[in-house]
């Protein structure tokens, strides 16, 4: 039983990796068990590698065997710079950072967090993010987010108090004790952190009766690209998204919608962005590359999303899968 459980989680492994949109690489499954990783700086071979996406999770609210919460991390210069952290994504970095070879990766050695507003499925993993091995942390997890951040950061940061008391008393070694807290910083529209000639802009997303909620553009010499969070059709979006290499934005099928009573249907319609109206905002914005996550499909075949946009749209457009990896070709 116990084998075919491995076996099982290796074939995932292969289909995923198998979904890389630059690359056709195979890769032999051999992934490290418990090593442990720290470093001070990043390497020389680090610093000079292409700007690079990892998308950790894909997913939404609903439990989903395929696909952990909401994340996307940009890899520059040899930090990892996140985009919501929702539940599973910390062990999704934990793979990437061994199938890609990406140190940054490794949890205790993320840098950054950057949440896009404060709904569970973005931040279930932020405890097990700023957690993980916090004693072997470098620096501690700096996490920006809307109004309402530094409750959440001392709230769980509370929640580890006794851990830490364990670990900082007891006779285990620590190499910081200061590394399980959180430098929090709430989020103001505008430029939100320059660092290695990247750099990270906020503005308002339209996620209906959730506010302030945020959308992202990071920008570094190479690459440049949007995140949407979540969000309702947003005219600001369409204009942030303007020639931009990479956009990813949430979406909601509109065959699945039908599916949901008419209550959801008008909180879906007034939070989220249906396919047709993301075919819109393509079309005004012209992204070199459309990439869908935090899909909400309600049974409908994925597949269909990406023929209700195709529809209406012509440039290109993919459905990303966890642990999908994007660069400048
Ligand atoms: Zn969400
Ligand atoms: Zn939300």
């Amino acid at each position: 039983m116990k084998t075919l459980l491995i076996l099982t989680a290796l074939a995932s492994l292969l289909i995923n990796c198998g979904a890389s949109t630059t690359a056709s690489r195979e890769f032999a499954i051999s992934l490290p068990s418990a090593r442990i990783e720290s470093r001070e700086m990043p390497t020389q071979r680090e610093v000079l590698e292409k700007t690079k996406v990892v998308v950790l999770g894909t997913g939404t609210p609903i439990p989903d065997a395929s696909r952990a919460g909401s994340s996307i991390a940009v890899i520059h210069k040899g930090n990892a710079y996140l985009f919501d952290v929702g539940a599973g994504a910390v062990r999704q970095a934990t793979i990437a950072r061994y199938l890609y070879d990406i140190p940054s990766l490794y949890p205790s050695q993320i840098c950054c967090v950057f949440l896009s507003h404060l709904h569970s499925d973005h931040t279930l993993d932020l405890s097990e993010l700023a957690h993980t091995l916090w004693w072997r942390r470098s620096n501690p997890l700096l996490a920006w987010g809307p109004e309402g951040i530094s409750r959440i950061s001392k709230a769980i940061t509370d929640m580890i108090a006794i851990d830490a008391d364990f670990r900082i008393n007891g006779l285990q070694p620590v190499a910081n004790s200061e590394g399980f807290k959180i430098s929090d910083k709430t989020i103001e529209p505008g430029i939100i952190l320059q660092q290695d000639g990247l750099s990270v802009e906020a503005f308002l997303a339209n996620h209906g009766d959730i506010s302030p909620a945020y959308g992202f553009k990071i920008v570094t010499d190479e690459l440049s690209i949007v995140i949407s969070g979540d969000t309702a059709y947003s005219d600001l979006i369409a204009e942030k998204s303007e020639d931009v290499d990479l956009l990813f934005h949430e979406v909601i099928s509109r065959s699945g919608l039908k599916r949901n009573s008419p209550a959801f249907q008008r909180y879906h319609n007034s939070v989220h962005t249906t396919s047709d109206e993301l075919a819109r905002l393509a079309t005004l914005a012209r992204p070199k590359k459309l990439i869908l996550y935090h899909g909400l499909f309600y049974g409908t075949e994925e597949a269909a999303v990406l023929d209700e946009i195709r529809a209406l749209y012509d440039g290109e457009v993919i459905l990303a899968k966890d642990l999908d990896v994007f660069s400048r070709e």
